[in-house]
């Protein structure tokens, strides 16, 4: 094969996560999906029982729950995926509102995942409203020890739209949040979702650069799924919305990409939604050939990320 018969690489169009892994640390790292046992304050009655529009269980299906024994969870977590061989990883504590829980529970649940020899750096899933001044301070005691990066679900900034999804939060929250972080040294990972009700690709758009201008060291995008048994899917079911078609989703998917700054880490270009729970849309359960299809629109449009910043 010449050399420029390699096959293309998404990575050429983006900044990729495996690719700032790889500069940080070195090697390959492999995420561990963990469940400490949270809940969301939108699901235990604080601001609402039935949890955000969208969610059907804060993304904790293959998340492998964390109990008393911190070390034997992480253990369990990389025998999973210690076929890939790897001898470094993050632990990502995905399931629900990671930061909301007492202190004290923090502290011993963080602090034993940090300790762990074979964990580089700590990531938690969370919403910027559970962010108090406390919980920050303990977060900048750990980055001490490990790095320790947040992952803040903003979904979207158009007020209406996070009234919709019952999202719990003015976007004032996020921009507090975000500062208070940084002030800390906490890096900031901050999701959205591409195709929500109601908005069009422009309006997805500035949510992106909105994310590009915050500081926000990286972002996740998630397609819109609709999944069985969430108030979305009834919506949905009753004809309230369209999904997007794959072509649109790259489409959109093309503009965020270069609305945000080029050393912005992509850590994720479309979900893993759980197949047996999703109802729409259907292409996007093949995650590989929906992967394949974005490598091959990137190529074909010479997407670059932060060419519209
Ligand atoms: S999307 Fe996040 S904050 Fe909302 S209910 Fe699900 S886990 Fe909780």
């Amino acid at each position: 094969m010449k050399p420029n018969d390699q096959p293309p690489s998404i990575d050429a169009h983006y900044r990729s996560l495996n690719m700032y892994l790889r500069e940080r640390f070195g090697e390959k790292v492999y995420k561990l999906a963990l469940d400490g046992g949270f809940i969301c304050p939108t699901r235990d009655g604080t601001l609402g029982t039935r949890g955000c529009i969208f969610c059907a269980g804060g993304s904790g299906a293959f998340a492998q729950p964390v109990g008393e024994d911190v070390r034997a969870a992480i253990e369990t977590a990389k025998k999973r995926v210690s076929g890939k061989g790897g001898k470094k990883f993050i632990a990502y504590y995905q399931s629900y509102t990671g930061t909301y829980a007492p202190l004290d529970r923090l502290r011993t649940l963080y602090t034993e995942t940090v300790s762990h020899p074979d964990i580089v750096a700590l990531s938690i899933g969370t919403r910027p409203d559970c962010l108090p001044d406390e919980t920050v301070a303990l977060l900048k005691e750990l980055n001490r020890v490990k790095p320790v990066w947040t992952e803040l679900g903003l979904q979207t900034v158009h007020e209406a739209t996070a009234r919709y999804i019952r999202r719990g939060y003015p976007l004032a929250v996020f921009d507090d949040a975000v500062r208070r972080l940084h002030e800390a040294g906490i890096e900031v990972v901050v999701h959205m979702i591409l195709g929500l009700p109601g908005e069009t690709p422009e309006m997805t758009e500035e949510t992106a650069r909105y994310i590009g201008r915050s500081g926000a060291e990286g972002i996740k995008f998630q397609l819109l799924h609709v999944l069985e048994g969430t108030d979305l899917a009834e919506d949905y079911r009753k004809g309230l919305f369209p999904v997007l078609t794959q072509e649109a989703y790259i489409r959109v998917l093309e503009r965020c990409i270069e609305a945000i700054p080029a050393d912005m880490v992509v850590h994720r270009l479309t979900g893993d939604g759980a197949k047996r729970e999703l109802i729409a849309p259907l292409w996007s359960a093949d995650k590989k050939q929906v992967l394949n299809a974005i490598n091959r629109a990137f190529d074909r449009d010479a997407v670059m990320q932060g060419r519209t910043v």
